[in-house]
């Protein structure tokens, strides 16, 4: 059975990024669902952008998704080092530039910055595509050697054909074709010794064995060079597939301004991994049987690269919330109270024993969108007499809310210590004696116990708070009204 090999290969040169992840979960799903293997490869070449602290939050926030892959820098594994700085340490790709060189398929370059800089300023004025010209394509073995004792500074440039065209099948774009008279010869170590991205991402997918690469659109325009550099080496070249953009709502690329790009962002707000995951996979995929909330196992399963389309997919935080909403409230009492944890302000509920405080959370749990909310909705269970009073001050209250008010006062000091099956009867009770509708019953005692028109589920609240509070608050709405 053929290998499976996938790879994602993050620059570390910001947080984990939203984009990032999207084509993580895919080539995590595709392995997973074809019984394959993952590879992060972690492509900091780049030392003046390159930090250790993004990798690391990379991988963390992996971590937490549950994405971890099979190989990679703390994994391990038979293709490694999976740095590339280490790879490069390691003089790895210099023996790959070594062998470009001597089939003459690479050349020294050493034109300056300003020499070509002056061929670009050259194709912009007679409005031409610019293509490097060529000029250290033919220089003899004498001039090499001439400029390099010198001491000219040189880099490798891999020769493209001149004409024709780099033909490939996308996986999910289907044939493209590329005109290479349009492409330059493209360096592959520059004057200080370090790959080129393009050239590092080929030596590293030889080594690895990489199968499939499944990365964003925005790559596109570099896999003929790939290509190129596949065939020169020997090698046949991977598959690829080309995910589309995610989109801004206004169909411009996802960027800081639409709001916030990093997985870090997603997490401090209070998004679920799952709920995360689940959306993602929506950009981009549908599921065959139409279905929207997923378990991952389920999504594993349906997984695969036909069902991906080919345009760009609008991110919209609207659904995200809604489907966080929903994992919110699938989870348990305990979960739940676990997940929030970190989000609740310490001393809000500090008046409640644990056992409430869970309750208390879980109470809520319809109206969380994240896990950050809670302290906003929660709040209602810390009012303290005098912020109570403050809420209620500009209330009128009408003959009927008196009327269902003193009726639940009765109520309650006849059962005082009920459960929420008990609230519940109660009032429906209330309901059906006054024969007034369910609203003109719960609004006024929610607002009557609690000082707010909105909130937990009511026969939850009205549970949770002391019940001579809650007497108290409904005298006190009494005697004013
Ligand atoms: N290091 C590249 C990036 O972060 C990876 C590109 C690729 O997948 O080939 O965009």
């Amino acid at each position: 059975m053929a290998d499976f090999r996938y790879r994602i290969a993050p620059s570390p040169t910001g947080n984990f990024h939203i984009g990032t992840l999207r084509a993580t979960l895919f080539n995590w799903l595709l392995a997973r669902h074809h019984k394959g293997t993952l590879i992060l490869r972690i492509e900091d070449t780049d030392k003046a952008r390159s930090k250790p602290e993004f990798e690391h939050n990379i991988i963390d926030e992996m971590n937490w998704l549950g994405l971890t892959p099979d190989e990679g820098p703390i994994q391990g594994g038979p293709h490694g080092p999976y740095r590339q700085s280490e790879r490069m340490a390691l003089g790895l790709y210099t023996q790959y530039a070594v062998q470009l060189v001597a089939a003459k398929k690479a050349y020294p370059c050493f034109c300056t910055e300003t020499e070509l800089d002056q061929e670009r300023q050259a194709a912009e004025v007679a409005h031409k595509p610019y293509v490097y010209g060529g000029k250290c394509r033919h220089l003899t073995p004498e001039n090499i050697r001439a400029k390099q004792e010198a001491g000219i500074p040189h880099s490798l440039r891999f020769q493209l054909p001149d004409s024709g065209n780099c033909e490939f099948e996308d996986l999910i774009r289907g044939p493209l074709s590329f005109d290479w008279a349009l492409l330059s010869d493209f360096v592959i170590v520059r004057s200080d010794g370090s790959p080129s991205y393009n050239f590092a991402v080929v030596v590293d997918d030889v080594e690895m064995k990489i199968s499939h690469v499944v990365r964003g659109e925005d790559h596109i325009s570099n896999t003929p060079r790939q290509i190129a550099l596949f065939t020169a080496l020997n090698t046949t070249p991977p598959h690829f597939a080309h995910l589309p953009m995610i989109l801004a709502p206004d169909r411009s690329k996802l960027s800081k301004r639409h709001g916030a790009t990093s997985v870090s962002d997603y997490r401090k707000q209070g998004f679920l991994a799952e709920a995360l995951l689940n959306y993602l996979v929506l950009l981009g995929w549908s599921s065959p049987l139409g279905q929207e909330l997923m378990p991952r196992d389920e999504i594993i399963t349906q997984f695969g690269l036909d069902r991906i389309s080919k345009s760009g997919a609008i991110f919209d935080l609207v659904k995200l919330k809604w489907m966080n909403g929903q994992y919110i409230r699938k989870l348990e009492a305990p979960a739940l109270f676990e997940a929030v944890t970190p989000f609740l302000e310490p001393t809000l509920l500090s008046a409640f024993s644990p056992d409430l405080q869970q309750k208390i959370v879980f109470s809520v749990r319809d109206n969380l969108d994240v896990l950050g909310d809670i302290n906003t909705f929660v709040s209602v269970y810390a009012l303290t007499q005098d912020q109570y009073i403050e809420k209620i001050a500009q209330i009128t209250w009408s003959d009927t809310d008196k009327i269902v008010i003193t009726a639940w006062k009765d109520w309650l000091a006849a059962h005082p210590t009920p459960t929420p099956e008990d609230i519940q009867a109660g009032l429906d009770h209330i309901v059906t004696t006054t024969q007034l509708g369910k609203g003109k019953v719960f609004k006024p005692i929610r607002v009557a116990c609690s000082g707010i028109g909105n909130g937990p589920h009511l026969p939850d609240l009205l549970s949770i708070l002391p019940t001579a509070t809650l007497i108290e608050r409904c005298t006190y709405v009494l005697d004013r009204a």
